[in-house]
């Protein structure tokens, strides 16, 4: 190892960062890195995925977290959708989804999800949600519901990204009863950062659980995770959580650069360099990863096919 993480205190992160997810998001405190710096995207499909989401009115957590890779993934056809609405009930510091009260469910969502799917001739359907902790089931049912009518109309391998279904293990069960190719659940960050980029509800120990749960429901299904890396994270506090990812079996891996999405966010402490990423993307494989995809754009669902090929 020829270098470490910085150990930050969490209050020296404070005026320290400077990012963005999309250009018109950014939070230009600090200079952007230039391994930031993108060019526009190649694909000329970007007007044709943003109506047909607004004509089957659904929305994606590309738009509602503001994620970077919007342009690129609109413009080759691919989005994920974002169920269960758009206003989440829980606070993670990281997260741009709104957060408040969330509205009554649409029952005919899952069916206009496998509609996009369909016409945007996906090939691996990425569904992920808000927290809705307000459901008796956390919104299993719903998701259920999804992977099922997704896979009525399309051919395509499915992944979802659920939330924790902390208080519902029965809602878990529910979701990897629908049997999708892969079960994604983020681990986000370190054990020492949890609660402070995950809210107060969550649990370290649990994300763990969860995906252990999965494989051992449905040996067949693939877990993965993913964290986000410039949180104030060190170097050994990282290895130690992959090293726990992989003692509680999670297959694939996502690790990327966290983005401030507004001033109200947490800050980037860190811009974690392309090479750093590269090596601990090769750290992870020999811990025994099966697919890891690791650089400072990746994102749960980004290229996420390319992980199940
Ligand atoms: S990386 Fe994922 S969330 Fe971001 S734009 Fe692409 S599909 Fe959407």
């Amino acid at each position: 190892m020829t270098f470490e993480l910085p150990v930050v205190t969490e209050n020296a992160t404070s005026g320290s960062c400077g990012s963005a997810a999309s250009g018109a998001d950014f939070v230009p405190t600090q200079r952007l890195p230039q391994w930031l710096r993108r060019d526009l995207p190649k694909g000329n499909f970007n007007n044709f995925t943003a109506g047909l989401l607004e004509e089957l009115k659904l929305e994606t957590v590309c738009d509602n977290a503001k994620c970077p890779n919007r342009m690129e993934c609109y413009s080759q056809k691919t989005a994920t959708f974002m169920i269960l609405g758009n206003v989440c009930t829980r606070p993670c510091g990281f997260c741009a989804v709104s957060r408040g009260k969330p509205e009554a469910l649409e029952l005919d969502e899952p069916d206009r999800v496998a509609e996009a799917a369909y016409r945007l001739g996906l090939k691996h359907v990425v569904i992920t949600s808000v927290t809705r902790d307000d459901l008796p089931d956390g919104g299993a049912e719903h998701f259920y519901e999804t992977v099922l009518a997704v896979r009525a109309k399309t051919q395509a391998t499915i992944e979802v990204l659920t939330p924790d279904f902390i208080k519902n293990k029965a809602g878990l069960d529910r979701v990897v009863e629908a049997a999708p190719e892969v079960f994604n659940h983020n681990m986000e960050t370190v054990p020492r950062l949890y609660r402070r980029v995950r809210g107060p509800k969550s649990d370290y120990n649990w994300t763990l659980e969860l995906l252990k749960r999965v494989q051992e429901l449905n040996p067949s299904i693939k877990t993965k995770s993913g964290l986000m890396l410039g949180l104030s994270e060190t170097r050994d506090e990282l290895l130690q959580c992959l090293a726990d990812l992989r003692t509680f079996g999670c297959d694939f891996l996502t690790l990327g650069q966290y983005l401030q999405p507004g001033q109200r966010y947490l800050p980037v402490v860190r811009y974690v360099p392309p090479e750093e990423f590269e090596e601990l993307g090769e750290i992870a494989l020999k811990m025994g990863f099966e697919k890891v995809a690791s650089g400072p754009f990746v994102r749960s669902s980004y290229h996420a096919r390319e992980m199940t090929q």
